[in-house]
């Protein structure tokens, strides 16, 4: 067993930090911002995720598991230090990596002999040969590797113990195979060792694919519109070949979060300065702005201007309280000048989504947003909302019109409980007279 540093304790520094003590290695997580330290060393994760705090809290108790602000306290006798630092987009759509030098920077200034750099940041194809330069400028003896992070927010912890795959990528010999090994214990992980660069290819393609898989499925959900089909049953039609697979074929408001639309415009960026054609890409991102725009379109032919709006959900998608990049708050945005927007949602409702929504009242409560409403989008998948009582929503609401974004709903229980309907790929419906 190994001691492992992770710089960086966001969603998937701290995924990573409690997996990997629980696979009985000795782990310091080390993150720059000190009150997200302190909340994790008192056994608090800073963010909703399912089955975290106790993974976190059990390796705080086994020992094995601890949290610093000192990088230099974390890197002393650490051969192995985890990169999991935000990549967020710059104005160009590239990779802003200002994160990622200030971190090798930091490890190169630190006297500890030879270290492994295991690279979990999203960094675009072929920069290593940056990083590598700030280590060499530093005399640093340190290895790179790519171990790119593919969990997904919600279940984290899951794919973690159960991960679809493990891609380690290096491009010296045998140092892959030794990174490869620190994830031994985890049952059925199919392994694949490679250079760098195609470490770093695999996860921007393995999003590429998944938000072309929802662009194509909502741009099918306009054709089902306009004859009359049911985007579900044409999704369900599909799916059942299994050259197509059923998974990422679900209508709806468009993908979000942090990773598919910043990782899609770094590909494309990449690209684009490789001088290779970004029609596919640029087709994607368009049909998800398309799609925002319908989503709004089509809330507003529900309601006329100073009415007001219930939206639930905030949270890009359900089991986590993550906006960032959120659909459900664009679809906010694009609302709150002209109507009475009252949002809700179990877990995101709180100071980040504030901060993006100036003005909007925001509560936990979906009876408290229900009220008076004229209209109830519903924008997130949450469990919670497939189960409420339409008779209880009707009661509460001023008038019983439902936008269903995400495709909760059968349309024929909501026009039969005397709502109107307007949904992703199913004919608008009106309760009959
Ligand atoms: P995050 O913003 O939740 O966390 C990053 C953390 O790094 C923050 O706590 C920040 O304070 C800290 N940090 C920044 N600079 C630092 C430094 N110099 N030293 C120490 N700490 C520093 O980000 P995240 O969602 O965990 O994403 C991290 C990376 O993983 C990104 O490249 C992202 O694209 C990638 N990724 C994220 C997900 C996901 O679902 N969130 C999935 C796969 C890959």
């Amino acid at each position: 067993m190994e001691k492992i540093a992770i710089i960086g304790t966001g969603f998937v520094g701290v995924v990573t930090a409690a997996g990997l003590a629980d696979l009985g290695h000795t782990v310091i997580g080390v993150d720059i911002d000190e009150a997200k330290i302190d909340r994790l060393r008192s056994g608090h994760v800073p963010f909703s995720e399912p089955k975290l705090e106790p993974l976190v809290r059990k390796g705080l108790y086994s020992g094995r598991l601890s949290f610093t602000a000192e990088l230099n306290h974390a890197l002393i006798d650490t051969t192995y230090i985890i990169v999991a630092v935000p990549t967020p987009p710059d104005k160009d759509g590239a990779s802003d990596l200002s994160f990622v030098h200030a971190a090798i920077d930091a490890i190169s200034a630190h006297p500890q002999q030879e270290v492994v750099i295991i690279v979990k940041s999203t960094v675009p194809v072929g920069c290593f040969k940056t990083l590598q330069a700030r280590l060499d400028a530093n005399d640093k003896r340190a290895s790179l590797v790519s171990c790119p992070e593919f969990l997904a927010e919600g279940q984290a912890v899951s794919d973690f113990f159960s991960p679809s795959r493990t891609v380690v990528g290096a491009n010296q010999a045998g140092v892959a195979e030794r990174v490869a090994e620190l994830f031994e214990g985890l049952p059925g992980a199919r392994l694949i060792c490679s250079n760098a660069e195609t470490a770093q290819l695999i996860k921007y393609e393995s999003n590429k694919q998944l938000a072309m898989r929802v662009a194509s499925i909502n741009d099918t959900a306009a054709r089902c519109e306009a004859f009359g089909a049911d985007v579900h049953e044409v999704a369900k039609g599909m799916g059942m070949d299994p050259r197509i697979g059923e998974h990422f074929l679900r209508a709806g408001i468009g993908y979000g979060g942090s990773c598919f639309s910043k990782d899609l415009a770094a590909l494309t960026y990449t690209a684009r300065m490789a001088g290779l054609p970004t029609g596919l890409l640029d087709a994607v991102a368009e049909q998800n702005e398309q799609q925002l725009r319908r989503v709004v379109a089509k809330i507003r032919e529900m309601i006329t201007p100073g009415q007001k709006v219930a939206v639930f959900g905030l949270a890009f998608k359900p089991l986590t309280s993550d906006v960032r990049s959120s659909r459900a708050i664009a679809v906010v945005q694009a609302l709150m000048g002209d109507y009475t927007v009252i949002a809700t949602d179990p877990v995101a409702a709180g100071d980040e989504a504030r901060i993006l929504l100036p003005g909007v009242e925001l509560t936990d409560n979906p009876w408290r947003a229900a009220k008076g409403a004229h209209c109830a989008a519903f924008l997130t998948a949450w469990d919670e909302y497939r189960q409420i009582s339409l008779e209880l929503l009707q009661l509460q609401m001023a008038r019983p019109a439902i936008f269903d974004g995400p495709g909760i709903f059968d349309p024929n229980k909501v026009v039969k409980a005397g709502f109107r309907y307007s949904g992703i790929g199913r004919p608008s419906r009106s309760p009959l007279a």
